[in-house]
């Protein structure tokens, strides 16, 4: 395996040299030294300041994004719950199995792949559907490059009485979270998106009504690492449900504080704005017909291109990584991340022109 490939996917991204540097020390024994206790609540604060949290409770758990979201679903639903599942894309579409899995009922709202989510549709679908208690829903469709408007929905979602959970995993750290003015009940982040660290954890965030909603269960949390209210009150009995990661949670500590360190939505949306309109510029089309995310472009893939020749060519000969298309979307597009580390001016231009010269090479 290459060490040294620049890694331009829509995550795993490009990893900055000092979270590598904080991650690669032998630390302490996490169960036992209490000043890890302080450590772990330092991270949970900047966690909480990057998504505007101050009534919340946020934990770290050890797993890739996917950890997140069935552990919410396997917390909150109850049998026969009906869950309202708002979806444009892979993600939204997915939670369906989650779901089912805790027992609960799924109502889809399924909308086209290629614009947000409209508000009216969710509007239309509470007429017809009685007694919904949750909602699932994404903020960034990471495999068609869509950002649906969180604030707008969540909002609307606790007007009406309704749980939202929000996969963030693509957006935070990349796009502006308002977690308590949107009204957001579980809020679901990855450590490899637009934070920069390498997989392996995934962010929780609860309000207080989603614990409410917990405590209130008629039935247990089917499962222990899935139950999120296993960790009530980990820092007063300093006390943790698993040995934590430590190596991953300094990882994660330094990369929030590289990211609060700038203007970090502005920035995502600088280079989301420099990638589009390259590629626009260019001859491209993008999949998205709107709500573009500032995080990760889907372009469309030439006819008689098949993707896996396109990586091949990236990788072998230029050295680069690019992302594919996922599900409905195979061998229709391929994706460039613009999220954290990978933004940089020079990692764009030189990704610029190794696509340039492998379509050349693919399509002659
Ligand atoms: C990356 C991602 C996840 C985590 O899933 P993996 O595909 O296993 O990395 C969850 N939701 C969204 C929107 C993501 O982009």
């Amino acid at each position: 395996m290459n060490k040294d490939y620049l890694i331009m996917t829509p995550g795993p991204t490009e990893i900055n040299q000092s979270v590598l540097d904080a991650m690669a020390t032998k630390g302490t024994n996490p169960d036992l030294d209490k000043d890890f206790f302080e450590v772990y609540k330092d991270t949970v604060t900047s966690y909480n300041k990057l998504i505007a949290a101050k009534k919340a409770r946020s934990m770290f758990l050890a797993g890739e994004g996917i950890l997140g979201l069935e552990a919410a679903c396997a917390s909150l639903i109850e049998e026969g719950d009906k869950v309202l599942c708002i979806a444009n894309g892979v993600f939204g579409e997915g939670f369906k199995g989650f779901v089912e899995m805790y027992g609960g009922q799924a109502i889809m709202l399924l909308s086209d792949w290629d614009i947000g989510i409209n508000i009216s549709n969710i509007e239309k679908a509470l007429e017809i559907h009685k007694g919904i208690k949750l909602a699932t829903l994404i903020h960034c469709e990471t495999p068609s490059a869509i950002t649906n408007d969180i604030d707008l929905i969540c909002r609307y979602l606790n007007s009406k009485g309704i749980l939202s959970i929000v996969d963030s995993v693509s957006a935070i750290g990349g796009e502006k979270v308002t977690f308590d003015d949107s009204k957001i009940d579980v809020l679901l982040g990855g450590s490899q998106k637009c934070l920069s660290s390498p997989a392996g954890m995934t962010m929780v965030t609860l309000s207080q009504r989603s614990i409410n909603h917990m405590k209130n269960r008629s039935t247990p949390i089917r499962g222990y690492y899935l139950n999120l209210m296993i960790w009530e009150d980990w820092y007063d009995k300093k006390w943790f449900p698993y040995t934590q990661p430590l190596q991953n949670i300094l990882g994660l500590k330094q990369s929030i504080e590289n990211t609060l360190k700038i203007d970090f939505a502005s920035e995502h949306k600088k280079y989301g704005e420099y990638v589009r309109e390259h590629f626009l510029s260019n001859g491209y089309e993008l999949y998205a017909k709107s709500d573009y995310s500032n995080t990760v472009t889907a372009v469309k893939l030439p006819p008689n291109v098949k993707f896996d020749n396109l990586f091949d060519i990236m990788k072998e000969k230029h050295g680069i990584l690019i992302g594919g298309g996922i599900g409905q979307l195979k061998d229709k597009v391929f994706r460039i991340g613009h999220m954290g580390e990978n933004n940089k001016r020079e990692n764009f231009d030189r990704t610029f022109e190794a696509l340039s010269k492998s379509f050349k090479e693919l399509i002659q």
